[in-house]
């Protein structure tokens, strides 16, 4: 390549201003993305540092006007061109533009100003101050007596605390400096986000399996090995305490770790559990932190102040100078995956993220991924078992109830026979239950209530989607029918689309076992800020027998007093139009059973389901992971979907329908004629269809699919579509965004 771009300064100028420079013959072995370079700059050219973001072999301007790149600084890939190759590795993986992915990886400095915290200091001395003193005395000035007086007691003093507790305003600090007569300097005061003090650390010996498995890990590490490690445990079976024994090693060496884990499970007591042990050298990111409260975390672990990350996906991309490990709980959690560009996987993303720094990155899940399992078995990962849980805890006991034969014993209540009486049981012995409903993308599928069959498209193996016009439609392949006003397999009139919600199920809670306290956890009752921890901790301090969610209550939180964990209708989550459907709910299952029993009393589970011997429903009711595995790969292996296979969803959108109508076609037809070209037979193509969301704030949105085993040649396949559309006029207007093997769609 013979030109560089190069953007100058990645916390104040805008990341869309990019410099192009030439690349002098000698340089440009060494000329890669995410180098930092010497250019001269502006008109003076002085000498200033930047970074490459890009390359390429086109001009953009007059091509004797193109400053040459005057050096490579060599001690480079420091934290930002770590970062910024890391950026230009997602761009090339995932499909997105440079800026996209740089916006991503780098934090968002513009218009955040950090609190300032002023040191004010005597300029003179205890004689000089005093005569001071007397003279503003005199004069009856009240602000200036009260903060001469109070320095001649304490030297220096917080401006925060005299402008508190002795009322002294800035005007006032700002013209006894201005006299000559005080000092202040500023110090920044990084924001700390983990406000509470920490409790007295609970010590925990590890068993002697949990103590096996960090003593591997660190030989490994102690040897210089880095790789990916998938630990697969059972709910409660400590892998937790795993992760933080690890820690103190690796940060014993000098080294930095980043500990993922989803939004949903970042509750008060997770983050306490790492804040006990590490204390201030830990700092959390979250979605509830303001921008300049996410800003100074990133200061703070670009100057060292902290060795422990804690976040969502976004904390991955922590400016840690010398990172050892990443953390990744709970690595099947689809919230991994981003849902706008770069639409990139944060477990594929910190993989290479550590392959760059030479850290080693450890995944956890009590139901691992079928594509972590599958790289386990097959030796890419390092596979690690906890299979029993920790402690006098034992697994807790599944039963599965069929809710046909509810239907057929007449009771139309959404609580089976055997759960009431298991609830009332509890009730009266004054422990809780949780009751549990799988709300995500179950809603407008439709299924008999007599039978439980579930109305599916017959190209797709997936489920149609009821449409306000009477239409049942698959957002797979844009097939459609009208709504049947009977079930094609059994004939009952009892067929509908499903929706019963977690207010209703609050409802006939209340009607059922009158004089319960009842907690109900949703998007709703969770809006406000705090809302979340709210409920969760009046639960747990034995404020309701009865808490009622979606999946928002099976994660993070441990209830020594819930013994009964009810799963309304297992088959919910069954149907969403989703090739990772079975999946999904096999780990919802797992996870809300494993909210049973986490203290000294045992712990029961029912599972209600139309579909007793779905795979799914099936293992999970065992705890068998392992059968799962295997029947649910069989139906990938099958369907060529992923992990068997990969797919691309090529989205193009529009506010016209037509023109995104016609982005798509014309995207699938010059796919075709360059798959003909190049004879790459292999690719497979479905569609274009609506999207599953198929309108969203008045733009169209219609989708296409690719199926292909190689994912570079997905990839190739990207990179093409990507050149067409972009020197292409007929796509004025319309965006085209690119999601690999999607979790969401
Ligand atoms: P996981 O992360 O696998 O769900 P945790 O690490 O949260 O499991 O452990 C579950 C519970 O068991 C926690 O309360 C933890 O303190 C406790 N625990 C884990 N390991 C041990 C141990 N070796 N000895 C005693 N208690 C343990
Ligand atoms: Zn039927
Ligand atoms: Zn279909």
């Amino acid at each position: 390549m013979k030109y560089a771009d190069i953007i100058v300064d990645i916390s104040h100028e805008d990341l869309d201003r990019t410099y192009q420079y030439l690349i002098p013959d000698d340089l440009k072995a060494k000329a890669l993305i995410g180098i930092q370079v010497l250019i001269p700059f502006g008109k003076g050219n002085r000498q200033i540092k930047g970074y490459i973001i890009g390359l390429s072999d086109i001009p953009k301007w007059r091509e004797e006007a193109i400053k040459p790149i005057t050096s490579i600084l060599e001690d480079t890939l420091m934290i930002e061109g770590q970062l910024i190759t890391l950026a230009g590795w997602i761009k090339d993986t995932f499909g997105s533009t440079m800026n996209e992915a740089l916006k991503t990886v780098l934090p968002v400095k513009r218009a955040v100003r950090q609190k300032e915290n002023k040191v004010i200091r005597a300029a003179l001395s205890k004689e000089e101050l005093s005569a001071v003193l007397e003279r503003e005395k005199k004069k009856n000035n009240k602000g200036r007596v009260r903060l001469l007086q109070e320095l001649l007691i304490h030297p220096s003093l917080q401006f925060e605390q005299v402008k508190n507790d002795l009322n002294i305003s800035a005007a006032t600090v700002k013209d006894l400096e201005k006299m000559g007569i005080i000092q202040s300097e500023a110090s920044v005061l990084y924001r700390n986000p983990v406000k509470q003090q920490p409790a007295a650390l609970k010590a925990v010996t590890l068993s002697p399996s949990q103590q096996e498995i960090a003593e591997d890990f660190l030989k490994d590490y102690k040897e210089g090995i880095r790789k990916t490690y998938l630990l697969y445990g059972v709910t409660g079976s400590g892998k937790t305490e795993v992760y933080i024994n690890i820690i103190e090693e690796i940060i014993k060496t000098g080294k930095q770790v980043i500990v993922l884990i989803p939004e949903i499970s970042l509750t008060y007591q997770t983050v306490m559990r790492f804040y006990q042990k590490f204390g201030e050298r830990v700092s959390i990111m979250n979605s509830r932190l303001s921008q300049g409260e996410r800003y100074d975390q990133y200061i703070r672990a670009k100057n060292g102040d902290i060795d422990i990350m804690i976040g969502p996906r976004s904390a991955l991309f922590t400016p840690f100078k010398d990172l050892g490990l990443i953390i990744m709980d709970e690595e099947h959690e689809g919230s991994y995956k981003s849902e706008s560009p770069p639409k990139y996987h944060a477990r594929e993303t910190a993989i290479e993220r550590a392959r760059l720094c030479g850290a080693s990155v450890v995944l956890g899940s009590a139901t691992p991924s079928l594509e972590s399992y599958k790289k386990a078995l097959e030796g890419e990962y390092t596979l690690y078992r906890l299979s029993e849980r920790e402690g006098i805890r034992q697994m807790p006991t599944i039963w599965t109830v069929d809710l046909r034969e509810e239907l057929k014993a007449r009771n139309k209540s959404i609580f089976s026979r055997k759960l009431k009486s298991m609830i009332e049981e509890r009730l009266q012995k004054k422990e809780q239950v949780m009751l549990f409903l799988n709300r995500r993308g179950y809603a407008g599928f439709v299924s008999c209530r007599s039978c439980g069959l579930v109305l599916k498209c017959p190209h797709c193996d997936i489920s149609l989607t009821s449409h306000n016009n009477g239409k049942l439609v698959c957002h797979y392949c844009g097939y459609e029918e009208s709504f049947p006003d009977k079930c094609p397999s059994c004939g009952s009139k009892y067929i509908a689309s499903f929706g019963t919600g977690t207010q209703k199920v609050e409802e006939m809670a209340k009607k059922e076992f009158p004089g319960t306290r009842i907690l109900r956890m949703d998007m709703d009752t969770t809006k406000k800020k705090g809302g979340h921890e709210e409920i969760l901790s009046a639960f747990a301090k034995g404020q309701a027998d009865i808490l009622v969610g979606t999946q928002m209550i099976v994660k993070g939180h441990d209830f020594p007093r819930v013994t009964l964990v009810g799963v309304l209708a297992a088959d919910l989550s069954l149907y969403a139009a989703d090739f990772r459907a079975s999946e999904k709910t096999f780990q919802l299952l797992t996870q809300a059973a494993g909210r049973a029993g986490r203290a000294e009393l045992p712990g029961e589970v029912v599972i209600q389901t139309y579909q007793t011997d779905h795979h799914s429903i099936v293992y999970a009711g065992k705890g068998d992971y392992e059968g799962f595995y295997k029947q649910e790969m069989l139906y990938r292996k099958l369907m060529s979907y992923p992990p068997a296979s990969h797919i691309l969803a090529v989205l193009a959108a529009s506010k016209e329908e037509e023109k995104a109508l016609k982005a798509s076609e014309l995207l699938t037809e010059a796919l075709k004629q360059w798959v003909d070209k190049e004879e790459l037979i292999k690719y497979h193509v479905i569609g274009p269809a609506p999207a599953r969301l198929s309108k969203a704030n008045d733009i169209f949105r219609f989708c296409f699919y690719i199926k292909e085993d190689d994912y570079q040649r997905l990839v190739a396949a990207k990179d093409f579509l990507d050149g067409f559309y972009r020197f292409s006029e007929e796509f004025q207007g319309i965006v085209v965004q690119f999601d690999f093997d999607p979790m969401n769609s």
